[in-house]
């Protein structure tokens, strides 16, 4: 997972002013604050889950996904940590929160929208009305298992009614 992540962020590469920018997952990561130096980003976007017990694949529409990000100025490296939302299963009585698998394309938009944030704030850059992104592909209707959402348990999901 972290690999599709980390290769979209270097197909970014010329843009991020040719710096080494690193993903890694963190589930610790919070909306509440950033350690100093560091910016926020919260986003989401269509994404599946499958049961580790059932196998049973479902979709929900918009998975909350929270980067932090700062960049090292001495040695012009960056890192991203991500934390993405889980789901669990409302067929299993013993349910794990499974991690969410976001379409290949969507990660490359959420990523283009990131790397838009990180040039305004780590690179001081003027983009203006220019940053607008593509649009997410999102093909699913229907009601949201708030019950079964993790950013629904902390408060924070954006498909909470
Ligand atoms: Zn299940
Ligand atoms: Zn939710």
């Amino acid at each position: 997972m972290a690999e599709t992540w980390n290769s979209a962020v270097r197909q970014k590469s010329t843009e991020l002013h040719g710096h080494t920018w690193h993903v890694t997952f963190d589930d610790s990561i919070t909306p509440d604050g950033t350690a100093p130096g560091w910016y926020q980003y919260i986003s989401g976007s269509f994404a599946g889950f499958t049961c580790s017990l059932c196998k049973r694949y479902w979709a929900s529409k918009r998975v909350q996904v929270i980067f932090h990000f700062y960049l090292n100025s001495a040695s012009n490296q960056g890192t991203i940590k991500v934390r993405c939302f889980k789901q669990e299963c409302k067929r299993c009585d013993e349910a794990q929160m499974e991690e969410p698998n976001f379409p290949v394309e969507n990660v490359d938009v959420l990523v283009e929208r990131l790397v838009g944030k990180i040039r305004m704030r780590c690179y001081k850059e003027d983009l203006g009305d220019t940053n607008r992104a593509s649009k997410l592909f999102d093909k699913i209707e229907g009601p949201h298992e708030s019950l079964h959402c993790e950013a629904c348990h902390l408060g924070i999901c954006s498909q909470a009614k």
